[in-house]
C-alpha cells in the first residue's frame, strides 16, 4: 500500500479546519478545496494547498465528485477526507476514491450502502441480533398499505424515508385519518431531498433518549467502541446539544450497547470512525441508524476518552492497527458540546451575514471548534453551523457551570445566533437535571410559541 504523506480535504467548514489539524499533527501535508464563497476561509489558509472548485452552490462545488478526485490526483494526494455532509456518505465515492488509486478515510463503500438505505440496514441489524424500533423493514407501496401495518404496531406510527438523512422525509402519524395525507408528503419530500420517494414505517416512541455509540474499525479486524453519546436535546430531530456519558445508562447498559454496536459494525464489514444510533426507553434500546462518517458531536468523545478521533482515522486509513484494546478506553468525567449556528435562537430562519464581533471563550476545559472571525461572511450557500463549544468537567453539574460561563463569554454580533437558546437550555430544571426525552425541546418552544 502506498504510504500516507497527503490528504484531500473534501470539505469546508469547522470540520475542514479540524481535519486539517489532525493532519499537521501527524506530519501529514493537508490539500483543501474551496468554493468562491470560502475564498477568505480559514481552511483555505490553513492548509499546504488549496483549490477553487467552483461556484458557491454545493451541487457546483463541494459535491462535484469527479473534481475532487481530479484535484486530489492533480496534487499528488494519496487519501480524501470527506468530513461530514456533502459527499460523506455517498457510497458511490467512496468507491470512486478508491478506483482512482486513492485511500478513502473512511468505510468501504459496501458498509456505506448497507447503512445508507434505512430498510436493508434494519434488515441486516434484525439478522445480526441487534433490537431494532419495531416496525417493518420494506418499503411500502402505498399509504393503505401503511394503514394496515399501522394497525397492527398501533398509533402513533412514524413514517420514514428509506434513503433518510437530516431528519427529513419523516411524518409522525397519530391516527388512521392521518395517514394518506403524512404518507403523501413524506414520499414527495423524500423524493425532493434524495430522489428516492420509498417510505417505511416504525412505531414511534413517545420518550425516547438518542443515545449513540462511537464505534472505530481497523482494517485487521479489530473493533472497538469508544463510549456512548446522549444527544437527546433535539429540534425537528436535529441535535442542539450533545455530552458524554449519558446521564441515563447505568454500566451494565453502557457496556451492552457496546457491545451490541461493535456486533452492528461486524456485521456490515465496517472500517474506520462509525457511529451506531439508538433510541433508548424504558430501559430498552433500539437501533436507528448508524452514520459512517466522523459526526460533528466528536469532541465529546474527544474529551472524555482523551483519544484523537480524527487522527485514528487517517491512522486506520493508512493501514494501522488499533494499537489499544477495548480495557483501554476509558471514559472519565463530562464533556458538553452546545452547536452555534446562525439563525434566530426562537424563530430559526437562517441568518447568514456579516460577522461584526466574534469572541469566544477560554480557560480550563473549554475547546471551541469553529471557522468564523471577526469580519468573516458566513454564505447563505451552506448549514448554518459556526463553530462548536465544548467543555469537559470533573462531573456533570461542573461541566454544565463550566458551559454556562463559556456561553456568557461568547459575543457573537452583527448575525442571529442560537446563543441565547443554549443559555436557557443550560438553566432548564429538566436538563440539569439529568436530561431530557428528543421531544423536550420541541415541546418547551410549543409552550413558548403559545405564551407569545
Ligand atoms: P435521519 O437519518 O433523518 O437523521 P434518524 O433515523 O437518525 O433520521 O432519526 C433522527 C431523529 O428522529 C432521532 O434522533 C429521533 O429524534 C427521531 N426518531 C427517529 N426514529 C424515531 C422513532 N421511531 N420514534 C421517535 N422518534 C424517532
Amino acid at each position: 500500500m502506498r504510504p500516507l504523506r497527503t490528504v484531500l480535504v473534501a470539505n469546508r467548514g469547522e470540520i475542514a479546519l479540524r481535519i486539517i489539524r489532525a493532519c499537521h499533527e501527524l506530519g501529514l501535508r493537508a490539500v483543501a478545496v474551496y468554493s468562491e464563497a470560502d475564498r477568505l476561509a480559514p481552511h483555505v489558509l490553513e492548509a499546504d494547498e488549496a483549490y477553487l472548485i467552483g461556484a458557491p452552490p454545493s451541487a457546483q462545488s463541494y459535491l462535484r465528485s469527479e473534481k475532487l478526485i481530479e484535484v486530489a490526483k492533480s496534487a499528488g494526494c494519496d487519501a480524501v477526507h470527506p468530513g461530514y455532509g456533502f459527499l460523506a456518505e455517498r457510497a458511490f465515492f467512496a468507491q470512486a476514491v478508491v478506483d482512482a488509486g486513492l485511500l478513502f478515510v473512511g468505510p468501504p463503500a459496501s458498509a456505506i450502502s448497507a447503512m445508507g438505505d434505512k430498510t436493508e440496514a434494519r434488515r441486516r441489524m434484525m439478522a445480526a441480533g441487534v433490537p431494532v424500533v419495531p416496525g417493518i423493514a420494506e418499503p411500502l407501496n402505498d399509504a393503505s398499505a401503511a394503514k394496515a401495518v399501522a394497525a397492527e404496531f398501533g398509533y402513533p406510527v412514524l413514517l420514514k424515508a428509506a434513503a433518510g438523512g437530516g431528519g427529513k422525509g419523516m411524518r409522525v402519524v397519530h391516527a388512521e385519518a392521518e395517514i394518506d395525507r403524512s404518507f403523501a408528503a413524506a414520499r414527495s419530500e423524500a423524493e425532493a431531498a434524495f430522489g428516492d420517494g420509498s417510505i417505511y414505517l416504525e412505531k414511534y416512541l413517545e420518550r425516547p433518549r438518542h443515545i449513540e455509540i462511537q464505534v472505530m474499525a481497523d482494517a485487521h479486524g479489530n473493533v472497538l467502541h469508544f463510549g456512548e453519546r446522549d444527544c437527546s436535546v433535539q429540534r425537528r430531530h436535529q441535535k442542539m446539544i450533545e455530552e458524554a456519558p449519558s446521564p441515563a445508562l447505568t454500566p451494565d447498559l453502557r457496556a451492552r450497547m457496546g457491545e451490541t454496536a461493535v456486533a452492528a459494525a461486524r456485521a456490515v464489514g465496517y472500517r474506520n470512525a462509525g457511529t451506531i444510533e439508538f433510541l433508548f426507553e424504558n430501559g430498552e434500546f433500539y437501533f436507528i441508524e448508524m452514520n459512517t462518517r466522523i459526526q460533528v458531536e466528536h469532541p465529546v468523545t474527544e474529551m472524555v476518552t482523551g483519544l484523537d478521533l480524527v487522527q485514528w482515522q487517517l491512522r486506520i486509513a493508512a493501514g494501522e492497527k488499533l494499537t489499544l484494546k477495548q480495557r483501554d478506553v476509558a471514559v472519565r468525567g463530562h464533556a458538553i458540546e452546545c452547536r452555534l449556528n446562525a439563525e434566530d435562537p426562537f424563530r430559526f430562519t437562517p441568518s447568514p451575514g456579516r460577522i461584526s464581533t466574534f469572541h469566544m471563550p477560554g480557560g480550563p476545559g473549554v475547546r471551541v471548534d469553529s471557522h468564523a472571525y471577526v469580519n468573516y461572511y458566513i454564505p447563505p450557500n451552506y448549514d448554518s453551523l459556526i463553530g462548536k463549544i465544548i467543555v469537559y468537567g470533573e462531573t456533570r453539574s461542573q461541566a454544565i457551570a463550566r458551559m454556562q460561563v463559556a456561553l456568557s463569554e461568547t459575543v457573537i454580533e452583527g448575525i442571529k445566533t442560537n446563543l441565547p437558546l443554549h443559555q436557557e437550555l443550560m438553566r432548564d430544571a429538566a436538563f440539569q437535571a439529568g436530561g431530557t426525552s428528543i421531544h423536550y425541546l420541541e415541546d418547551k418552544l410549543a409552550a413558548y410559541a403559545r405564551e407569545d
